[in-house]
């Protein structure tokens, strides 16, 4: 197969645009696509501070080395989630990376700042994810505002965005659709947080940290089972096989037919929200969902009642899904 723009033998074979690549021409691609995205959808403007949510995976990665090579100011961030050998593989790839690149990372530990890791907080969630996000929203935002950093970038792609609309829409969640934009706006208390990835897909980040020689984690995060996003992902893959493209229409249509249909409501959700009394954070509750998950998780183990039959089990409540991307190429 010959490269789609010089002719020479292609590398990789982008289906969804009925295209292959040789190594220099796909990314030279790749950083077509996220310039177009960035300027579409106006997500970063000339000279503004940028802050990229590193996890160590292949999107994040990518993301930070498109912009570093695109010429923005972009800092990393790296948030440690407690979660055993994982995490500490993690965090490796995400300091190699930034020394490599000379880049600026940022640290921030779950269990220095919040006094729990994400194991802990699992506990008292259905989901671990659920709780792993929420974290994760709080916490980063926090460090962007603090450190005064004018964006927030984070490394969702092109499946992670279609499998979480597809989620929105079976549930018919107006609210999350009318959130789920590939930049939304800073508002008091919140930086602006943006997607530059959503034009590229899973396999092509993969492909572009392959030719990149970037060294990502490829295991899983061992708390992912019961993810939901997972078995929408799986069911658009299906359909993509059949149809390709479907997947990028799918989620373009959204933002070029269904979102502009939604901006009062997101207008309306964004002027219900206050302030949380205990951390100040901007929520439409008295205390914010991370306060809460704080008390739950640092709350002292229930003494186990013992009755004359045994031991009485501890309960645990339910949440909702986080869509964190699987790290799987
Ligand atoms: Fe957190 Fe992602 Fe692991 Fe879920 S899969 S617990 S969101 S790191
Ligand atoms: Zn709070």
């Amino acid at each position: 197969m010959k490269c789609h723009r010089c002719e020479q033998q292609a590398a990789v074979e982008v289906r969804h645009a009925r295209a292959a690549y040789c190594p220099g021409c796909f990314v030279q691609r790749c950083r077509e696509q996220v310039s177009r995205a960035i300027s579409e959808h106006r997500m970063i403007r000339p000279g503004e501070r940028v802050l990229v949510a590193v996890s160590g995976g292949k999107d994040s990665l990518a993301v930070w080395d498109l912009l570093l090579d695109l010429g923005y100011q972009a800092d990393g961030v790296y948030l440690g989630l407690g979660i055993g050998g994982y995490s500490d593989r993690s965090g490796a790839c995400a300091r190699a990376f930034a020394e490599r690149r000379g880049a600026r990372l940022l640290e921030v530990d779950l269990a220095d700042e919040a006094g729990f890791t994400i194991p802990q907080a699992a506990a008292t969630r259905r989901i671990p994810c659920s709780a792993c996000g929420l974290s994760k929203r709080h916490l980063l935002n926090e460090v962007a505002l603090e450190h005064g950093f004018d964006v927030l970038v984070t490394g969702h792609n092109l499946d992670d965005e279609a499998a979480v609309l597809f989620g929105n829409t079976v549930t018919w969640n107006l609210p999350y659709l009318a959130r789920q934009r590939p930049a939304l706006p800073e508002s008091p208390g919140f930086a602006r947080r943006v997607k530059p990835l959503i034009r590229l897909t899973e396999r092509e980040t993969a492909a572009y940290c392959v030719i990149r020689r970037i060294d990502y984690i490829v295991e899983e995060c061992p708390l992912a089972a019961g993810n939901r996003h997972l078995v929408y992902k799986e069911l658009l893959n299906s359909l993509e096989e059949r149809s390709p493209g479907a997947k990028a229409a799918f989620l373009n249509g959204f933002s070029e037919r269904l979102m502009p249909l939604l901006d009062d409501l997101a207008a309306r959700e964004r002027e219900a929200v206050g302030t949380c009394s205990r951390c100040g954070s901007p929520t439409t509750a008295h205390v914010c969902a991370f306060c809460r998950l704080r008390d739950q998780a640092t709350r002292p183990p229930r003494r186990r009642r013992t009755t004359r039959r045994g031991t009485r089990p501890v309960r645990t409540g339910g949440g909702e899904v986080d869509p964190r991307v699987s790290l799987r190429p």
